[in-house]
């Protein structure tokens, strides 16, 4: 899918930031960019605090060498710190081939925005390792068919190496990380076992010290509870009468689209990196999650047809939720799709275009920053009963990561409503006036 003004790099601003000018190259537009822009100007703020609260703090690169089943695999990555302002850098670790400098930047930003957005005490971090699973597949003669054990091996031991070399990082609770895409629970557990400190990284598994009941799940029950309070709220559909269309179902779309269906909703439409199944009637969810834990895909789920990435954007929904990829929603598509909502589950899954398009067709978007909050929500719980060895009850923390979720949506429509501004516009709006306010207190600027 051709992802707009992120391939062009195209310069939308008169000023570079310090960022740009040590690297050289200056950073695509990108809605969190385009809409701190905007906040700042409405704040009346001047051009050069706009830049340092868009600019991120530390940026490093790295390229770690791994000793993988008796070879040495060099691995790429970045650890982008945007801002703490308001708590130490916060963010996940994602692996994946096609991890890039701006957008491991963009990504951290989107941490602070999203821990400002709602009232977590926490800043703006990210890490991206570039693993090229299909190229280690070949530099191993593995495959062709899919070898769940080596990609076990291949992100355990990255993360592995990674931790060994940020370790002094994690231990001083510098920058705080937890999983994204490509990890998850294995892969925080290996950070403890370097730092041996609970509190130096968020996501843990079960029984591992400092795990936190509901933070797996929290992400997607968070994300369920605002679709649902949308689709009311914007659409006045009660759960019995709404057809939901999901992209993904991994960690997020999994607790996603079995709390949507507990609720009552006909989720008719589910894809994944490798294929989709439709069903008119309603998916099974609970068959559905039974066969993706034998494939590890939703693709040939017998309880409906196959359906496309490309199809489920145009799928004749009430709510659309990208739960998978960045940059989805763009000008090629945001004009078919057929959804009166649009739940972003995912980080960035919307472009500038696509924003744009989205808003002059009035359809309705729950911005990433709120609705996909429910895990750093959590991990903030999670480090806290870290620190002070109180562990929470599961409901006590998924019924936190609703209300946060839930009042500060409150506040960013109440803003929208007031200012004629989109959710989305509202939201990135709010959490720049809370980093910019502490930023000042703090004398960063
Ligand atoms: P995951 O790796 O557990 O699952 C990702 C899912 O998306 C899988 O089903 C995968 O097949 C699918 N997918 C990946 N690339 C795709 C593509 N190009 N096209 C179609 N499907 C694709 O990841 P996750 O943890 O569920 O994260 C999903 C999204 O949610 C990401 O954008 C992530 O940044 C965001 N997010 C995750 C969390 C969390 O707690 N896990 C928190 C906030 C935001």
């Amino acid at each position: 899918m051709t992802k707009d003004s992120h391939d062009e790099c195209e310069p939308r601003f008169d000023h570079d930031s310090e960022m740009e000018n040590v690297l050289q190259n200056r950073e695509p537009v990108t809605r969190s960019r385009s809409l701190m822009q905007r906040g700042g100007e409405r704040m009346g703020l001047p051009q050069h605090e706009i830049m340092e609260l868009i600019t991120p703090q530390q940026v490093t690169t790295f390229r770690i060498p791994c000793k993988i089943l008796g070879k040495v695999v060099n691995f790429a990555g970045v650890l982008a710190l945007h801002n703490n302002a308001r708590g130490p850098f916060k963010g996940g670790i994602r692996l994946a081939a096609d991890v890039t400098i701006w957008e491991t930047i963009e990504l951290s930003r989107l941490m602070t925005l999203k821990c400002a957005a709602c009232d977590v005490e926490f800043g703006g971090g990210k890490t991206g390792i570039r693993v090229d699973m299909p190229a280690l597949y070949n530099r191993f003669g593995r495959g062709p068919k899919r070898d769940l054990e080596f990609e076990k091996i291949i992100s355990l031991d990255a993360v592995e190496y990674y931790s060994q070399h940020f370790r002094d990082v994690f231990s001083r609770h510098i920058y705080v990380p937890a999983p994204d895409m490509g990890t998850g629970p294995d892969e925080m557990a290996f950070i403890y076992n370097e730092t041996l400190d609970p509190a130096s990284v968020t996501g843990k598994p079960e029984g591992t010290p400092g795990w936190l009941p509901g933070r797996k799940e929290s992400t997607g029950v968070g994300c369920c509870y605002i679709a649902l309070r949308a689709m009311d709220e914007f659409l006045g559909l009660d759960a019995s009468q709404a057809k939901i269309a999901i992209q993904g179902f991994g960690n997020v779309g999994k607790p996603l689209a079995q709390g949507l269906a507990e609720a009552g909703c006909k989720v008719i439409a589910i894809t994944d990196f490798f294929g989709g199944v439709y069903n008119a009637d309603g998916l099974n969810i609970a068959d559905l999650l039974e066969h993706e834990s034998i494939h590890k895909t939703v693709d040939g789920f017998a309880g409906g047809e196959p359906m496309t990435n490309e199809q489920l954007f145009e799928a004749d929904v009430d709510c659309l939720i990208p739960a998978a990829a960045g940059d989805v929603i763009t000008s090629h598509n945001a004009g078919d799709i057929k959804a009166k909502l649009v739940v972003e589950a995912a980080n960035m899954p919307t472009t500038v275009e696509g924003m744009d398009i989205l808003q002059q067709r009035g359809i309705r978007v729950v911005p990433d920053i709120l609705a996909n909050a429910g895990g750093v929500i959590a991990s903030m719980l999670e480090y806290s009963s870290s620190l002070s060895a109180v562990k929470p009850s599961k409901e006590d923390v998924l019924e936190t990561c609703k209300r946060k979720i839930g009042d500060n949506f409150a506040l960013a429509v109440g803003y929208a409503q007031e200012h004629g501004t989109s959710v989305t516009e509202a939201a990135v709006h709010m959490a720049t006036e809370r980093v910019y306010a502490v930023m000042k207190s703090r004398r960063m600027m």
